[in-house]
Order: structure tokens, then sequence, then C-alpha cells
């Protein structure tokens, strides 16, 4: 994201406020490589942030007034939303103004004396792609307050804040990953990340040093029944944990998953997101180990893999998705996997960045004659994770 960028942004809020902001943010929209659906089985995930950023202008306010406008949202009377912050209350907004709201009244629940704001928000993140716009908006307002109001939070706090907004003030049941990965990405990595207890590592991951692309394929299709079936995993996760008698499922070691599933019995539902659950914590720890002693490509089978236990046990790919993965590794891909909640948004492909045109086509191609919306592909860098930009 540019000077320009911010400066535009900075604009935009001195013509809807009447004076410049005090300052300007970004935090970014984020990709998962490996580690799906087990955030809330306190397992492992390795997100990377994308270029991709919803930027924030912000001024603090004194008087107790939060007011909101985001330059993507169509709006009434310019579009400016105002709110009291000593009357925000969970679930009490179905708008896009909740995930904004919801950050200043997890950061006043929590004890900070965040007493208002001018906020303008403008975000490249393309929204409900599953690559974490909502995170990302969440993100950039809790860093944005942070600074001004000296709170002296770090990110992963900024994160664990952003996610109770999410889950309280919005009632969306995520996990911390999204928010984690805006807050704390680092360019040319991946962060491994411990969502038990939220350690880190930095993992180094500059695919284009080596020669090799990793796509992002938004099918653009959100099948309706998404937030249920949602629901339900996470459901019978639970199950699974409270039936082999573990806090979560994080706890079931890979080597002992054949004896955890022979004590399941015949819950056939519960082995199959089990055996999931617990084989992609396995493959995360793979792909480190893989980055870090410098076997970059090895990891594309690992992907692939990730992509058949989410289809066959976890049962959250869909037509669209299977097609993206099926085609690109048809096409030379290394590996491609379906990345974020399923049924629908986007997949990931790894490829050496010779075969990336054709794989391209392909996709699309094979999108035209199944009759599906024309896909969105763009090449996923990884970027820096949320920051101060003026
Ligand atoms: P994802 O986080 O995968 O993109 P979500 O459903 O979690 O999908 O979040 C999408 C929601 O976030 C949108 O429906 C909207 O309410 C909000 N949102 C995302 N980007 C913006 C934006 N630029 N301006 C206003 N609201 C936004
Ligand atoms: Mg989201």
């Amino acid at each position: 994201m540019s000077v320009d960028t911010a400066a535009a942004v900075a604009e935009r809020f001195r013509e809807l406020y009447g004076a410049g902001p005090e300052g300007v943010w970004a935090a970014p929209g984020r990709v998962n490589l490996i580690g799906e659906h087990t955030d809330y089985n306190d397992g492992f995930v390795m997100p990377f942030a994308l270029p991709h950023t919803a930027v924030a202008a912000v001024s603090p306010r004194a008087d107790g007034v939060l007011r909101l406008h985001s330059a993507d949202i169509e709006g009434d009377a310019g579009g400016v939303v105002e709110f009291r912050v000593d009357e925000l209350a969970p679930e009490s907004d179905r708008n896009w103004t909740a995930y904004p709201s919801g950050v200043v009244w997890a950061l006043r629940e929590a004890g900070h004396p965040v007493t208002g704001a001018d906020i303008h928000l403008a975000s490249t993140v393309p929204a409900g792609a599953g690559l974490s716009s909502s995170a990302a908006l969440e993100v950039v307002v809790a860093l944005a307050l942070n600074d001004l109001y000296a709170l002296g939070l770090k990110g992963w706090q900024l994160a664990r804040l952003c996610q109770r907004a999410e889950n309280v003030y919005v009632g969306a049941p995520v996990g911390i990953m999204d928010q984690t990965a805006s807050a704390c990405c680092e360019a040319g990595h991946a962060l491994f990340l411990d969502t038990r207890d939220l350690s880190q590592r930095q993992i180094p991951f500059d695919l284009a040093a080596e020669g090799m692309r990793l796509l992002v394929v938004d099918t653009q299709v959100k099948h309706s029944h998404s937030e249920g079936e949602y629901g339900k995993r996470r459901a019978g996760c639970e199950k699974g944990a409270a039936l082999l008698g573990v806090d979560a499922l994080r706890d079931v070691p890979y080597d002992e998953l054949d004896a955890a599933l022979d004590r399941l019995g015949d819950d056939e539902e519960v082995r199959r997101l089990v055996r999931h659950v617990v084989t992609e914590d396995q493959r995360v720890e793979r792909v480190v180990t893989l980055l870090e002693s410098g076997r970059t490509r090895a990891i594309g089978p690992v992907l692939t893999e990730g992509h058949a236990s989410l289809r066959d046990d976890f049962r959250i790919s869909c037509p669209e998705l299977d097609l993206v993965v099926d085609t690109a590794l048809a096409n030379g891909a290394l590996g491609a996997r379906m990345t974020g909640g399923g049924f629908g948004g986007s997949a990931i492909v790894l490829a050496e960045a010779a075969d990336v045109e054709a794989i391209t086509k392909t996709v699309e191609e094979a999108f035209a004659t199944a009759g599906f919306t024309t896909p969105r592909v763009f090449e996923a860098v990884s970027a820096a994770g949320a920051r101060r930009l003026s």
C-alpha cells in the first residue's frame, strides 16, 4: 500500500469530517497456506499477509462519539454512520459498522479509555472471498486506536480483542487466526502460529526467489449454507474432543490417531472431523520442517493432501473449489487446495513460475466449460502485517 494511497485516504477523511486525520494505518488480508479449521481446535495454522489492505484514516474524539465511513459501502447522506461509544452493545448492529464498532466496544470493555473517533476506511481486500476482509477491518481500527490512545498493546493482544469483537459484538464464531495474521505477519514470511498460546515463529517464505508462484483463485461463489455448516463442524470437533477426554483436538497426538479413531467407535461423522484436524496439524508441522530446511517444492503434495482431507473428511469443499484444484494439478501445479472456511471462497495453487500462465488459462477454461462464474486469479506475495502509514 503506497504513500499515495495514504494521502488519498487522508484527503477523503478531510472531505468527510472537515479536518485531516491524526494518522493513517493499514492492515492486510491473509491467505492461509496450511492449517485449515485447526484454529478453533487449539491447533496450528500458517497464514501469510497479502498486499491487499484495509486502510484507515483516524482521529480520536473526547466526546464519546464514534463516526464511521467506508469508501466501499454505498450509504445515505454521504454514508457517515454515528454511534455513541457508551451505547455500543453486542449483536445490536447487523451492518458492516459492527466490525469497527465491535473493536471500540472490545477495547472499552477491557478497560481501555477509548472516548470516540472519526474513522474513514478504504479496503482492497475482497470481501467474502475467504481472504479475511473482516479481520483487516478490525485490526486496522484496533492498531489506530492503540496508537492514538497510547494503549501499548502488542499485536497478539490486539488480535485477541479483535477476535472478541467479532465473536461477541458481531456474533460470528471465528477463531484467532485471521486477526493474528493481519496483526503479526511479516513480509517474505509465513506465520507459524500455535493458536493455543499464540506463540509464533516467522518462517521464511519467498517463492519468487526460488522460481515459484502462489496463485489465489477466488471462485467468487459463496454457497448459502456455509455458516450453518461451519457451526456444525465446530460442534462436531467439540464433541470429538469431549468423547476423547481432551480439552481440544490439538491434544490428540498424530501417533495416537488410529487408537483415538477406534475409541470413537461408529460415530462416522465425528471420526472424519477428528481425522482431518489431527492430520492437518501434522501437515502444518511438516510444511514448517520443509520450508525451514529449504525443501520448498516438497510442500506441494502436503497442500494437496490437505485439500483431500477437507473435501473427503471435513466435507467443506464444493464443485468450484475441486475444479480449481483438479485442473491446476492436471496442468503441472506442485500443489493446490481450498483455503478458508469452504463452500466457496478461494483456492491456492503452488506452481513453477513458468507454469502459471497455462494453469490460469486452463482453470478459466474449465470454469467456462462447467458454466461457473469466471474466477478471479491473482498472485499472492507475502506482504507486511498491520502498520502505520503516516
Ligand atoms: P471475509 O472476512 O472472508 O472477507 P466476512 O464475512 O468475515 O468475510 O467479512 C465480510 C464483511 O466485512 C462484509 O460483509 C462487510 O460487512 C465487512 N467489510 C469487509 N470489507 C469492508 C469494507 N471495505 N468496508 C466496509 N465493510 C467491509
Ligand atoms: Mg472474516
